[in-house]
């Protein structure tokens, strides 16, 4: 009997410890992560570098007032700023908040320029921002907001629908936000060039481009941020996922042109950007943004995309699609994936669903070729049996 009440379908399995891509379950067996805790474990499980910083900070400090001067703070924002588009940064505690501080300062920008009639945000329908009130209904999604009554500002276009797209921005809307990557939606790449014309879009329109990047950024695209490849600049980026390496960390990247907005009073969080968060996301940063690392990703994205289009074209009746970028990947099958993922995890292989029939592969950005190759031949037995 579970005292948590149900909103999740949980698997009956539980893990006791990590080590790397590995994960050990309380009734003895090894599993090969490729879910990384959905996108999160961005170094794996238990990397000694981040078992430092822990213990480290734990002794020092783990909690003060954003009333006072938060130095590790000073120093991660100092440091996603250099690497990035951005100006300033807000820090939070999940993507939900990060996505939603996003919406805020948006409006907030308009409000504070004499335009407070723009607030209407345009995004994909049947995306993904988080769980919140708002963040539900930014989603466009029947499933997610239905029951939850009501919150009103959000316009949506289809996946792809520019002439949508175009039709939707009306005078009250204050920005378009956009998935660069779509994850739960089913890993749909949004292509550079779209990201381009968008960017052309917001710049005509006089509206905002906020990046959701909470499961794609961090270097999970194999750039620091998926959008650095179509060389555009968004005005908002929220971020969070992979950037604690399963310390819970968001935060709001923005330029100096919609800073002006934030001032005091305007928003805050009591956890948000605490000595032991920022401690975790200093030393993640440090590791993940550096090149030697990001070029790492990218090889092993290459390695790893071309080996399962390989297994796409031995089994093109179960295996329908490659799709992603990185090691944000996405097997789309030829129908629905409930059986597949169940058995991979009975071969010890640990994935998980995404939208449109899609097996979504996630693995530490650290991940090794062997592990790869581990995944590989279990993903080959899978199909050879199903077939
Ligand atoms: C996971 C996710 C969120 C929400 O993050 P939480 O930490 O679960 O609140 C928002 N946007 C995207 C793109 C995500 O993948």
């Amino acid at each position: 009997m579970s005292y948590l009440a149900k909103n999740y379908n949980r698997k009956k399995i539980a893990f006791k410890h990590g080590k790397g891509s590995y994960l050990f379950s309380t009734d003895g067996k090894k599993y090969l992560d490729m879910l990384s805790g959905i996108a999160v474990n961005s170094l794996g499980h238990a990397h000694p570098k981040l078992v430092k910083t822990i213990r480290d900070q734990s002794k020092k400090l783990w909690h003060v007032s954003n009333a006072f001067e938060i130095p590790e703070g000073e120093k991660l924002a100092k440091k996603l700023c250099q690497k990035t588009f951005a100006d300033y940064v807000i820090f939070q505690n999940s993507g939900a908040e990060a996505t939603e501080a996003a919406i805020k300062i948006a409006r907030r920008y308009f409000y504070s320029i004499g335009k407070p009639n723009k607030t209407r945000i345009l995004c994909i329908r049947n995306s993904f921002h988080g769980r919140t009130l708002a963040t539900i209904f930014a989603s466009g999604s029947k499933k997610m907001t239905q029951g939850f009554g009501y919150v009103g500002g959000f316009d949506h276009f289809d996946f792809g629908d520019h002439k949508s797209l175009k039709k939707k921005i009306t005078k009250n809307t204050a920005a378009i936000m956009v998935e660069t990557v779509l994850g739960e939606g089913g890993i749909k790449v949004i292509p550079d060039w779209c990201l381009k014309e968008l960017r052309k879009l917001c710049n005509k329109k006089k509206i905002l481009l906020i990046l959701d990047e909470v499961q794609c950024g961090v270097g999970r695209s194999g750039n620091f941020f998926a959008f650095e490849k179509s060389k555009v600049k968004p005005d908002i980026v929220p971020i969070a996922k992979g950037i604690g390496g399963g310390f819970p960390i968001g935060a709001v990247l923005m330029n100096k042109k919609v800073a002006v907005g934030m001032i005091p009073g305007t928003h805050g969080s009591t956890f948000g950007g605490n000595p032991l968060a920022m401690a975790v996301g200093n030393t993640v940063m440090d590791i993940v943004s550096t090149k030697k690392f990001l070029n790492n990703v990218k090889k092993s994205s290459r390695y790893f995309f071309s080996k399962l289009n390989k297994l796409k074209e031995k089994y093109p009746s179960i295996i329908k699609e490659i799709r992603g970028r990185g090691l944000l990947i996405g097997i789309q099958l030829q129908t629905d994936q409930t059986k597949f993922i169940k058995k991979l995890m009975d071969n010890k292989l640990l994935t998980i669903r995404a939208a449109e029939n899609v097996v979504r592969i996630l693995p530490p950005l650290n991940v090794k070729i062997k592990e790869i190759d581990l995944a590989l031949k279990i993903i080959d037995k899978v199909c050879s049996e199903i077939k």
